[in-house]
């Protein structure tokens, strides 16, 4: 192998091209990316940088002296696996192996697409766009109590906006968490000073409003829109690659893709994991991180499967929310400390071993937890519903 091309210039993508260098890869590197900007991490992006608390939050990688060549702005239109190559608008650049890594993209809101006043929460640009909304104290409309929809609202009742969120669903986190689950976070925005309205849907949205289903219309001097992402994957028609039903790369165990010399990691790829049964699609941080380091190894010879115990973390109403594993398929579920409170967590088993768990305010379980799923094991019972005794096995 002699020249890796990684497409898409987010932690993924970077994390790829510098893995291949901790690997002692000595070949080229190019890494290209759609943003101009040089490249950067996206949580600060609804957190400090929306705050205005940091100024950006660009990777301090030092891509010159690892010799991994950027190509920033240039947007990928087309893979041609087989002459090798990657065409963009300036001409095309070759690969002996290619790594996907384009990430995902919102989803939009029929209707609210090119409304003056209507933002999205992706990117650094987006997150620039909506820092001097918060500045001016602008009443704001979220679409969506997700993850994102959360910590928006978070940023910006902190700058002081009148907040409402606007969700479909009864609940917030309605697709992630079940509802005796989530149950108290619909507190946490109430708390906090935020208008929850769920079971409510967008009809349309005008300049300076929001024009729900059953008439009411809710002045906006901005709108969010925070209703889900989807894998960046346009582009690759007519290459060969193969997606899934969610249209993401479908990568076999090893983040290989369905053509030979082609990998696919982080947003952009599901993968089959053999730990849960499912394939897994998997839009958090952490994931972007150890899947390409799995990747990295691969598309030099290695044969390592892919198989996380998925993490992830938010930050939101002030408090700090963190997951780790998969609950699909738990038969039990165990509380530890009072979900009204500010600290508590909960567990899922299978046949008595920890497959996942939820804490809010409580990091030692978590960590405690991921190695418990990690390691497969049996969960002490009456360790982890006293929450003053560490999470151990049974
Ligand atoms: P991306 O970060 O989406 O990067 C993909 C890059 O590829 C983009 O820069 C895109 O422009 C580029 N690209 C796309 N198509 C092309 C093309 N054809 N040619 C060239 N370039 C292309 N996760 C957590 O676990 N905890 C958090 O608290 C958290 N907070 C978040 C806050 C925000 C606001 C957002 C948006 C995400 C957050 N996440 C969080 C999720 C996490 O940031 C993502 O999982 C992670 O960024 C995925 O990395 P990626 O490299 O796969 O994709």
């Amino acid at each position: 192998v002699r020249r890796v091309v990684v497409v898409g210039a987010g932690m993924a993508g970077v994390q790829t091209a510098v893995s291949l260098r901790e690997h002692e890869f000595s070949g080229s590197i190019t890494l290209l990316g759609a943003e101009p900007h040089h490249p950067y991490d996206r949580p600060p992006l609804s957190k400090s940088v929306l705050l205005g608390s940091a100024d950006g939050s660009a990777f301090d990688v030092d891509f010159a002296g690892l010799g991994i060549e950027l190509l920033l702005g240039q947007h990928a239109d087309a893979v041609r696996p087989a002459e090798r190559q990657v065409a963009t608008a300036r001409g095309t650049v070759p690969y002996d192996r290619l790594v996907i890594a384009t990430g995902a993209e919102p989803v939009t809101l029929p209707g609210a697409v090119g409304v003056p006043g209507v933002h999205m929460l992706r990117t650094l640009d987006d997150a620039n766009a909506l820092r001097p909304v918060l500045a001016a104290k602008r009443q704001v409309v979220v679409v969506g109590a997700g993850w994102i929809g959360a910590e928006f609202a978070t940023a910006a009742r902190e700058s002081g906006c009148e907040v409402t969120v606007v969700e479909a669903a009864e609940r917030p986190l309605a697709g992630v968490l079940p509802a005796e689950i989530a149950a108290p976070m619909r507190g946490w925005y109430e708390e906090a000073g935020v208008r929850l309205l769920t079971g409510a849907t967008v009809a349309g949205v005008e300049p300076g409003a929001v024009v729900l289903a059953d008439g009411t219309r809710l002045p906006a001097g901005a709108v969010v829109v925070g209703i889900g992402a989807r894998p960046t994957t346009g582009w690759l028609a007519g290459s060969g690659i193969e997606l899934d039903a969610q249209r993401a790369v479908r990568a076999d165990d090893r983040l290989r893709t369905s053509v030979p010399g082609i990998l696919a990691v982080g947003d952009c790829a599901s993968f089959p994991s053999a730990r849960y049964g499912e394939r897994l699609l998997i839009h958090h941080w952490d994931n972007a991180v150890q899947g390409p380091r799995t990747a990295a190894g691969n598309l030099l010879g290695g044969d390592e499967p892919y198989d996380p115990v998925p993490y992830f973390w938010s930050e939101q109403f002030g408090r700090f929310v963190q997951y780790a594993g998969h609950h699909t398929d738990a038969d039990q579920i165990l509380r530890r400390g009072d979900p009204d409170g500010p600290a508590w967590s909960v567990c899922w088993l299978r046949d008595g071993a920890l497959v996942a768990l939820l804490a809010v305010g409580r990091p030692r379980d978590l960590a405690q937890g991921r190695k418990l799923i990690e390691r497969g094991a049996l969960l002490d019972p009456s360790a982890a519903a006293d929450p003053s005794v560490p999470l151990k096995s049974a």
